[in-house]
């Protein structure tokens, strides 16, 4: 078994061979077949919905029957990688300037941006300490519970706030289900 407890401290630190072996410990934990992760990662590869969700929020500023064709003209103009980021993975349709700012002409094409699921949330205003994070709050989540396998709950929680997660308990408290079930199965310790 890889023991992913020699790795470094902060993930953020984490070579691209410890993601790679990661992958490994998950799938011989039994967490994940290859497979399913290939999967995961082949759903996020799959460009954002916009011909429903963003032809939608655009369609009072374009003519009638005319909405998708310039959507996908937009769209296809892009890169295909986070603006931020320049991830290809868990894209999203954004704002530039937000409607807050500038009421319904927010939603004309050209002031629209493709960004990751992760640099969206960092963007918006309740979530300022967004940016700390390295990686997305579930993912990090998971990540604590999996490296660092606290024995209580009041471990994790403790952990993810040493992580800097300012969001309310719950979270921690959904998360830390998946604790519960592995160890019901003899593959997570609790006190
Ligand atoms: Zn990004």
């Amino acid at each position: 078994m890889i023991d992913i407890t020699q790795f470094p401290e902060s993930d953020a630190n984490w070579s691209e061979d410890h993601w790679k072996q990661f992958i490994d410990f998950l799938v011989e934990s039994g967490l994940a077949t290859y497979g399913q992760i290939c999967s995961a990662a082949l759903g996020q590869l799959n460009p954002p919905q916009v011909g429903t969700g963003t032809t939608n929020i655009v369609k009072h500023n374009y003519p009638h029957r005319k909405v998708w064709q310039n959507v996908k003209a937009w769209f296809y103009e892009r890169t295909g990688k986070c603006e931020d980021c320049g991830t290809r993975l868990d894209l999203q349709t954004d704002h530039v300037i937000p409607r807050e700012e500038i009421g319904t002409e927010a939603d004309k094409l050209e002031n629209f941006t493709l960004r990751c699921r992760r640099c969206n949330v960092i963007r918006r205003p309740s979530h300022k300490q967004g940016g700390v994070l390295h990686l997305t709050t579930a993912a990090a989540l998971m990540w604590i519970l999996l490296t660092r396998q606290p024995q209580t709950y009041q471990e994790f929680k403790r952990m993810c706030r040493a992580y800097g997660m300012t969001m309310a308990d719950i979270r921690f408290q959904e998360a830390w289900a998946l604790a519960i079930w592995l160890n019901r199965e003899g593959k997570y310790e609790i006190e």
